[in-house]
């Protein structure tokens, strides 16, 4: 048999070994979700206190703003919670950090360590956004669910966390770990609420062996095939950078335009940057984990690919960006134009005209690196780069350590017809901050969302299900119950 012949049957029996090996590997890998009961139960009248409860703190527009002229709005807020969470403020030490609430319950064993639990206060804003059905601030309970800006982003969370630990309490819990509750009254605007509780704790000497804020919640067609919901943790967050784009020219008069105007240049660099990717794509944790964990409950297509990852992680990693912007978002930086401004006049050249761009810097090229990127294609226009506000990543943390392992552990227990899934979230939340005093900083909150409502976040029509809340406040005292008894 002549060599060549010889050479091609080898690669082509290697390529079936390999073929079958995959194979192999994803039938095996194959799961269903158990068909046990979930660890917990509510009634009709906890469902149904849990909303009003909610709806009282929806009916407090506490909305997000720059100025610091006062906050007074904010104190009548957390009077209410006061009201509706006795136990919890007349027996929680206050440490209020220029009024965002900062609280702590002293554990038996302090030693033992301590758990964070966050959550904020302020909401963005709702006028001027059209399409909502019922007075933003009404928190009407219709249909089910809680209505009203809040109900979601954040409330619920702050909800359902207080409502854990006051049952707990009224049940004489014993608390064997410190338990601090923290809720910013600046979230939405990066007011440094949060920065400014981190650094006390710093400060303090506290260490905190988990931080569990918003992030993360029960969500469906979390990845293409994938039937069940899944509870996606937070483990991450992506960059932020903010840059501005200037082209220059002598300007004058449009009916005489030159060629390469300022803004003919800044189309061209906005065109060639979306369509040639200037970013490093790289898969890093947690995005291995996040498919190890889904591809079980995919169809066999995707297990063998994604329960492949050894063998097609290049692929894959090449392949994210073309099955949804979010999938993309996972495996590189992020680039969105969103603002742009020139002449002053329809009839007048520009001296100068510019764009912003709103950039999401990824674990593997931080922000110093994505600028650098973009920069050198602007530097091809003559087009000059500012940069405006620039934050790198946040830490990962560790999907193998005992605390995200505990916390699944719960998920599954309480979830169990859910996928419990580590992963990178794209957007931010304050408990980055608390980076400073705690290694095992977790995102998510125990609530399912349908796809209306995930898309009604910071949009018009907010709300959340009245048994979605007491799903949350039951996971949540679980969580922390098992916590103090482990
Ligand atoms: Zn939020």
């Amino acid at each position: 048999m002549p060599v060549p012949v010889i050479i091609l049957l080898c690669a082509l029996g290697a390529l079936a070994l390999l073929c079958a090996v995959c194979a192999v590997r994803a039938a095996r890998m194959k799961k269903t979700l158990p068909d046990t009961p979930a660890a917990v139960t509510w009634t009709d009248e906890e469902a149904d206190k849990y909303a009003k409860d909610l709806s009282e703190m929806v009916k407090l527009a506490t909305v997000s703003r720059k100025q610091e002229d006062s906050f007074e709005d904010f104190l009548v807020f957390q009077k209410k919670l006061e009201e509706l969470f006795p136990l919890f403020f007349s027996q929680a030490e206050n440490h209020d950090i220029s009024g965002n609430i900062l609280r702590k319950l002293p554990g038996k064993d302090p030693k033992r360590g301590a758990l964070l639990l966050m959550g904020h206060q302020d909401v963005v804003p709702a006028e001027g956004q059209s399409g909502w059905e019922k007075p933003p601030f009404s928190g009407e309970i219709e249909n089910g669910c809680v209505w009203g800006r809040g109900a979601m982003d954040c409330k619920s969370t702050v909800c359902c966390e207080l409502e854990a630990v006051e049952a707990l309490l009224r049940e004489g819990f014993t608390f064997n770990e410190d338990l601090w509750f923290f809720s910013a009254r600046n979230e939405e605007n990066s007011g440094g609420g949060s920065d400014a509780a981190a650094a006390w704790m710093k400060e303090q000497g506290i260490r905190l062996n988990v931080v569990l804020d918003e992030g993360g919640a029960v969500v469906m067609d979390m990845f293409p095939g994938l039937k069940a919901p899944a509870s996606g943790v937070g483990v991450v967050e992506k960059g932020y950078v903010n840059l501005r784009f200037t082209a220059r020219s002598a300007g004058g008069h449009a009916s005489t335009p030159p060629k390469n105007s300022p803004i003919a240049r800044l189309s061209k660099f906005v065109a060639e940057a979306e369509k040639k990717n200037v970013f490093k794509q790289k898969m890093v944790s947690p995005v291995p984990e996040m498919f190890a964990a889904i591809s079980p409950y995919l169809p066999f297509y995707f297990r063998f690919v994604l329960g492949n990852l050894w063998l097609f992680k290049g692929l894959v990693t090449r392949l994210l960006p073309a099955i949804s912007p979010m999938a993309g978002a996972f495996v590189q930086t992020t680039a969105a134009f969103t603002m742009s401004g020139g002449s002053e006049a329809p009839n007048v050249l520009p001296d100068k005209a510019w764009i912003v761009c709103n950039m999401r810097p990824s674990v593997h090229q931080n922000a110093d690196e994505s600028i650098a990127a973009l920069k050198k294609l602007a530097d091809k226009y003559d087009i000059e780069t500012e940069v405006l506000y620039k934050k790198d990543a946040s830490a990962v943390t560790d999907v193998n350590g005992a605390e995200f392992r505990f916390l699944t552990e719960c998920i599954e227990k309480c979830l169990p017809d859910t996928v419990v899934t580590p992963y990178m979230m794209t957007g931010g939340t304050d408990s980055r901050r608390f980076e400073i005093v705690c290694d095992n900083v977790l995102r998510f909150t125990p609530t399912r969302l349908t796809p209306q409502q995930l898309a009604a976040m910071h949009a018009a029509n907010e709300n959340i299900g009245v048994e979605a809340l007491a799903e949350g406040v039951k996971t949540y005292k679980y969580y922390i119950e098992r916590y103090n008894s482990r």
